[in-house]
């Protein structure tokens, strides 16, 4: 059966491929299927933004799709920069978000912070299962490692010994994070799915 996944990255797109082609699913990006829309992110929580990106694909196409939307709450922040975590502050580099976080922070004594993701899936029907993934830390006082991308440099999540994600072997987050959460939930999902469809046929 044909997926579409809801984004333009060609990395996120690549790492889905391999997660759910096992299931029997065969998996195309959004240019694959010329389907050439950005979907505004209006929500106002990661499960709002997934669910909209998906929706919008299954609206033009009525087959499986999925997506997800994910970001960094900063506790002492009010949950900044949150759902503006790609785009926080209208800042142009990733470099310069991480740096209006420590700055922010200087003068604040709870550094409290997680990841979180959300997946959306919408199924062949149309029924809608969303996967959610949290990863607790706290922010560090300054920049350290050049693994991973985003906030990962400024990340120290509660599992790793006071290091920095970014310090970490890039394999780290394919067990603990945020999305790798998710991820486990979305695949005991499918498994779930493949098992009771497999059932059927006998
Ligand atoms: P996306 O929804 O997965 O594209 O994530 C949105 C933004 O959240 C990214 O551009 C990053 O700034 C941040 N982010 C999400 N996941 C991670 C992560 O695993 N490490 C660091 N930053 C992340």
């Amino acid at each position: 059966m044909e997926l579409i996944i809801a984004s333009n990255n060609e990395g996120k797109v690549a790492e889905y491929k391999d997660i759910l082609e096992p299931y029997g699913f065969e998996v195309f990006s959004q240019s694959e299927k010329g389907i050439n829309i950005e979907v505004a992110e209006t929500g106002s929580t990661f499960e709002e933004n997934a669910l909209l990106k998906a929706r919008a694909v299954f609206d033009l196409t009525g087959g499986c799709v999925l997506s997800d939307d994910a970001g960094l709450i900063v506790e002492a922040l009010n949950g900044e920069p949150g759902i503006y975590s790609a785009r926080y502050k209208g800042l142009e580099t990733e470099k310069e978000r991480r740096e209006a976080i420590l700055k922010q922070l200087e003068n604040k004594d709870n550094r409290t912070a997680r990841f979180e993701c959300c997946i959306c899936f919408i199924d062949e029907y149309g029924k809608t299962n969303l996967f959610k993934g949290v990863w607790n830390g706290r922010i560090a006082f300054e920049e350290e490692g050049t693994n991973g991308f985003g906030y990962d440099s400024i990340f120290i999540s509660e599992d790793s010994n006071g290091k920095t994600t970014a310090s970490l072997p890039i394999s780290f987050k394919e067990t603990f994070s945020h999305r790798a959460k998710a991820v486990k939930q979305l695949m005991e999902y499918m498994n779930m799915v493949h098992n009771s469809k497999k059932r059927d046929k006998l």
